[in-house]
């Protein structure tokens, strides 16, 4: 699997830090997000029953590599789920 760069997981986290990340919908199948970038917005999903993520950004499409924004939402995915082990 080719790496991320370390400016994509920068700036994903510092997408995540900064609160850009909005939670659209969550269904059985799929979580949609939304992430405010610097100038456009842009839809992030995740397909909980093939696990992958996808991301409506050109860097994505182009090079179906995990782009910043997918990166995001993972670190708030990561995030809740901490969350959700402490309550227990
Ligand atoms: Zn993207």
């Amino acid at each position: 699997m080719s790496s991320i760069s370390w400016r994509t997981e920068r700036k994903g986290y510092w997408f995540f830090k900064e609160g850009k990340i909005l939670r659209e919908a969550d269904t059985d199948k799929r979580t949609h997000f939304s992430i405010n970038g610097d100038n456009d917005k842009y839809s992030v999903i995740y397909d909980k029953i093939k696990k992958q993520w996808s991301c409506d950004c050109q860097f994505f499409s182009l090079k179906l590599k995990k782009c910043s924004h997918v990166i995001a939402c993972e670190y708030l995915q990561k995030e809740e789920s901490n969350l959700n082990k402490e309550r227990m």
